[in-house]
């Protein structure tokens, strides 16, 4: 594969205030850009990061072709830079694009593409304790045909924007029974564009109540939970984790999601992927054996619950500073992620 390169001619890395990392508010010197024409990926180019043009018939725009990954480099004591799990990101943005019915990407364009946009921008990835970059993959339909029909022409780009910390102060969650994510059947799983603007007036309306977070339910029942946000879920019951299974397909099968399961795994603790009814959170809650409640996504990594509100009724989570499980999971994946512990399970990806 042959990126063709073009470099700025002056970097913008001085703008950047290392001290005030903003999520999504600055982003590197370079993009990646390939497109998807007459059945074939092109020749990708790395170029300097800016607008682009399109038709205004241009598919996603009107027809929400579109679809997306969100990953993150990190960069060590000694200076190495790796990404986390990226492998895992692109076969998930092909599970994806097969659902959108949009061309799936290559791993050496998704891969190496990376790579290299990353190894020029290499002084992007902040150091200071927590920090990233955040890497942004994603790919949109660009027939400039105004016909309903899956488009034939796509573009996949690469952005990435340095992310400072993320303190996740503890959310309060409401427990949403009138509005619905994901049915078996749609494209819960998948990381479409669509999913999201669809949850904006749901959290738009939470805030309002004074809440951070949705907790999604099933629309069958309103029972089942799903999801908190755009984050998976995690519940300790007594000494035992349960997150929801995958197999409905309302679900995004999280990288953070399997990371967690794995590390909680070979320490020795149970974790159950199940069916989590509403009704047996609460009967937990009655008996004192609701220890810890979190999310678990690539942007915040662990989100604590502080507490859940659910048809009338609060429920308190116990004083952060008494949970193991999630504060053992936050330490252990940030040790892999900067290379203070052996990363046995050769999650990182060496950039340079
Ligand atoms: C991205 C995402 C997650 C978290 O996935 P990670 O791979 O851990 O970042 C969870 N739920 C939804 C709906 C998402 O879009």
């Amino acid at each position: 594969m042959n990126i063709k390169i073009t470099k700025v001619t002056d970097s913008r890395i001085d703008e950047l205030d290392s001290s005030n990392l903003q999520f999504g508010k600055q982003y590197s010197d370079h993009m990646l850009i390939c497109d998807f024409e007459n059945g074939a990926w092109q020749d990708p180019t790395i170029v300097p990061y800016g607008n682009i043009s399109m038709s205004p018939a241009t598919t996603f725009i009107h027809y929400g072709q579109s679809l997306f990954e969100g990953i993150k480099a990190y960069k060590r004591k000694d200076g190495q830079v790796s990404i986390f799990r990226p492998k895992d990101n692109w076969e998930r943005f092909n599970v994806s694009a097969r659902r959108m019915a949009m061309a799936e990407v290559p791993e050496e364009l998704f891969m190496e593409g990376m790579r290299q946009l990353i190894e020029l921008d290499k002084e992007w990835v902040p150091d200071s304790e927590g920090s990233s970059l955040y890497i942004r993959p994603f790919m949109f339909g660009t027939d400039a045909f105004i016909g309903v029909k899956p488009a034939d022409t796509f573009r996949f780009m690469i952005i990435t924007s340095p992310a400072g910390a993320y303190y996740s102060k503890p959310t309060r969650i409401y427990v949403q029974n009138k509005y619905v994510r994901a049915f078996p059947g749609g494209i819960g799983f998948t990381k479409a564009a669509g999913n999201y603007g669809a949850c904006m007036l749901p959290t738009l309306e939470t805030r309002k109540l004074g809440y951070d977070q949705i907790l999604w339910t099933d629309g069958f029942t309103h029972k089942n939970v799903q999801e908190i946000g755009t984050m998976n879920v995690f519940f300790v019951f007594g000494n035992t984790v349960v997150t929801p299974d995958l197999s409905e397909g309302t679900i995004l099968a999280g990288v953070t999601r399997d990371s967690v399961i794995k590390l909680l795994k070979e320490k020795g603790i149970a974790v159950e992927e199940r069916p989590i009814g509403i009704d047996e959170i609460e009967e937990n809650y009655r008996n004192g054996l609701l220890k810890e409640a979190f999310g678990a996504g690539t942007a915040a990594v662990i989100a604590p619950i502080s507490e859940l509100f659910y048809n009338g009724d609060t429920m308190m989570l116990p004083p952060i500073e008494t949970w193991e499980i999630s504060n053992f999971i936050k330490k252990e994946l940030a040790d892999i992620r900067y290379g203070q512990i052996p990363d046995t399970h050769s999650w990182m990806y060496k950039v340079c």
